[in-house]
């Protein structure tokens, strides 16, 4: 079982439904490795699409498979309905100003640290995620 894949599984479990079921996460997995794959908001972003579009986007309004990009908000806005989505609506990343990379980050933190977590206890873990894990992560670049 690749990498990516065991994350996007554990990812997988974090969407709209917010299973509270513990997750068992692979030990061992390489930080290297693992800043390979999910080290900017853009490769983050796109494991999220994946995790949420499998078969390309639809929109969750009309079933509609046609959307653009409103680049400034980062939102999807259907073709055929205008119904706007984001990648985190329904998920434990819906409501925070944390960069996707440092949930990423902080989920592999986790899950080195434990044998498991549940969504429960992650989305706890978000506010602590800055003063936990990481103060000051990768020096905060802008725009
Ligand atoms: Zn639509």
């Amino acid at each position: 079982m690749g990498f990516g894949i065991v994350v996007e599984n554990f990812l997988r479990t974090l969407g709209p439904t917010m299973a509270k079921n513990p997750i068992q996460f692979q030990s061992g997995l390489s930080l290297t490795k693992f800043l390979e794959h999910y080290g900017t908001e853009q490769q983050c972003r796109d494991a999220l699409f994946r995790l949420r579009w499998p078969e390309g986007f639809v929109c969750p309004e009309c079933g509609n498979g046609t959307y653009c990009v409103i680049t400034r908000s980062k939102r999807f806005q259907c073709n055929r309905c205008h119904h706007q989505t984001s990648l985190t609506a329904g998920t434990v990343f819906e409501r925070t100003r944390t960069p996707l990379r440092v949930w990423f980050l902080a989920i592999y933190l986790i899950t080195q640290r434990k044998q498991g977590i549940s969504t429960l206890q992650l989305s706890r873990a978000g506010h602590g995620v800055r003063s936990c894990f990481l103060p000051r992560p990768f020096g905060e670049r802008s725009g």
